[in-house]
């Protein structure tokens, strides 16, 4: 069964990692997907290739989410690409620059809090227009459980993904009168590039902690996205679901 069959989704973020497992699982269920990303233009390239071939519409953006004017330029494109209309927004794009805050810079507390936070702002208000003509929409951002719990060495990163909630919860409230939900998906530890980086005896450590024992796949993400952007979740919103193989609980 497709769950999104015809659906307009913006995706932020999507040239790799999670975002790109979202788009994949989408597609697959019939969604037509914009997505953004920064600099990596060849694998965005790619991927609007292999989403098309499953028979959607799919266009891969250059552009800063970090950026406002950025972002209304990004909404406006996607209007006149994909026929006017927005079903799904998700503000997936992120980055980390970690320090002990004892050595955290003022410009890597500022680009992490611009790119993770500001950008959700700039997006929701992007779109928010559109949503409300439409009476209609789901907006999805991807917080992290150092959101919900905190993480030493992680001060700018924490930050920028508990106010993410907040931003949702209060986004929820104001726009649940016009069918417009906002939710938030907490991923645990997730293998991607960004957690390549890190070294494998940290990695196995924390797989060995998490209560279902191994780290989640970009598409146990997609999954979630797929219930909050679906019909099937249409009396959700305000919400934070923690997808982490138990390791809040
Ligand atoms: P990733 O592999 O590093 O991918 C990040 C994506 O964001 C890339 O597509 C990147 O584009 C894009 N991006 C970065 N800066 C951007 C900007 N200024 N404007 C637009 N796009 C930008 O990260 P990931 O692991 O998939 O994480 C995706 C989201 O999940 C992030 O918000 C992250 O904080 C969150 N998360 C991840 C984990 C985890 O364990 N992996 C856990 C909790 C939460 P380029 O390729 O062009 O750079």
């Amino acid at each position: 069964m497709k769950l999104l069959e015809d659906k307009n989704v913006i995706i932020t973020g999507a040239s790799r990692g999670i975002g790109m497992g979202i788009a994949q699982v989408f597609a697959d269920h019939g969604a037509n997907v914009a997505f953004t990303y920064s600099s990596s233009e060849a694998p965005a390239l790619e991927l609007e290739k292999e989403l098309k071939a499953k028979g959607v519409n799919a266009k891969a953006y250059k552009s800063n989410a970090a950026n406002f004017q950025e972002a209304e330029e990004l909404v406006a494109k996607v209007l006149v690409d994909f026929g006017g209309r927005i079903d799904v927004l998700i503000n997936n794009a992120g980055i980390t620059k970690d320090n002990l805050l004892m050595r955290m810079s003022e410009a890597d507390f500022d680009a992490v809090i611009d790119i993770n936070l500001k950008s959700v702002f700039n997006m929701t208000k992007a779109v928010q227009r559109t949503l409300l003509k439409q009476r209609s929409g789901s907006i999805i951002n991807m917080s992290s459980v150092v959101g919900v719990k905190g993480n030493a060495g992680q001060t700018n990163y924490a930050a920028s993904k508990a106010g993410m909630i907040g931003f949702t919860k209060s986004v929820a409230l104001e726009l649940g009168s016009r069918n417009i939900r906002c939710n938030a998906i907490a991923p645990g530890f997730i293998e991607t590039e960004m957690t390549d980086k890190l070294d494998e005896k940290t990695v196995q450590s924390w797989r060995d902690g998490i209560p279902l024992k191994r780290g989640g796949s970009p598409e146990d993400i997609a999954n979630a996205c797929l219930y909050f952007a679906s019909d099937l979740s249409s009396y959700v919103t305000g919400q934070v679901l923690n997808v982490d193989g138990g390791m809040l609980t």
